[in-house]
């Protein structure tokens, strides 16, 4: 009855930020030959596209503000929307620097928010600047920001607040993020949300497939991009 699989990439079928592996990659051409894929990432359609080397899929980008297709012919995506939203810089960093000084975060290396073109703002608690090292030993089990989180959405309650990367909060406008784009998806496509599984890492508290997660799409829940390969043997049974 499924007729889509759609997925994040991130953490789902690749290590952060690392290349798409062979064992994956074949594991997909299983999939494709009996479901249509699609990728629904937080990133950017071609960082995505690039970092899973060119595979001919369909990809949602950017929490729907982004979608590509692939092009058969040219072997590379066509860009279908590509959307930027405007952003009130100055309220943004108002709000940035209040929860600063109430949770007592005030120092920082750099900007005190990364402003993108999309129109997603993140706030890095540790500033635009910060030494790798130091974002990576900050909150490794989210912990900091989970007890900050809901302060963080009610401050920002016209965007969608993510808990993102090492030490930081990703934020898409509303009414963007990954449920709004497969809805989207669905209606574009005359397809019911029933055709569709989502299989995706972070579906806890903030993460950026909580939205599906919770949502009435059916969802594969995978906590290790290396088990891939055995989370979707039912489908493919
Ligand atoms: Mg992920």
């Amino acid at each position: 009855m499924i007729k889509i699989v759609a997925m994040d990439m991130d953490g789902t079928i690749t290590q952060h930020k690392q290349a798409l592996d062979e064992e994956h990659k074949k594991m997909l051409d299983a999939l494709s030959k009996r479901y249509k894929l699609l990728m629904v990432g937080a990133g950017q359609v071609m960082r995505i596209f690039n970092q899973m080397g060119g595979y001919p899929v369909d990809i949602i980008g950017n929490y729907g503000m982004q979608y590509g297709t692939y092009n058969e012919r040219t072997k590379d995506i066509d860009i279908q929307r590509d959307l930027s939203v405007p952003v009130d810089k100055v309220s943004v960093e108002e709000r940035v620097t209040m929860l600063r000084e109430k949770y007592d975060y005030t120092n920082f290396s750099g900007d005190n928010v990364e402003f993108h073109p999309s129109g997603c703002i993140t706030f890095p608690i540790l500033g635009t600047k910060a030494k790798q090292e130091d974002k990576l030993a900050f909150d490794p089990d989210r912990a900091k920001r989970r007890k900050i989180y809901d302060d963080v959405v009610k401050t920002f309650s016209d965007y969608t607040v993510f808990i993102g990367g090492s030490s930081s909060f990703d934020m898409a406008p509303m009414p963007y993020n990954k449920y709004y784009a497969l809805d989207l998806y669905c209606e574009e496509n005359n397809l019911k949300h029933e055709d569709v599984v989502y299989i995706g890492d972070d579906y806890g508290l903030g993460g950026n497939d909580e939205s599906v997660y919770k949502s009435d799409f059916s969802y594969i829940t995978i906590d290790d991009y290396r088990d891939f390969s055995n989370v979707v043997k039912p489908i493919l049974d």
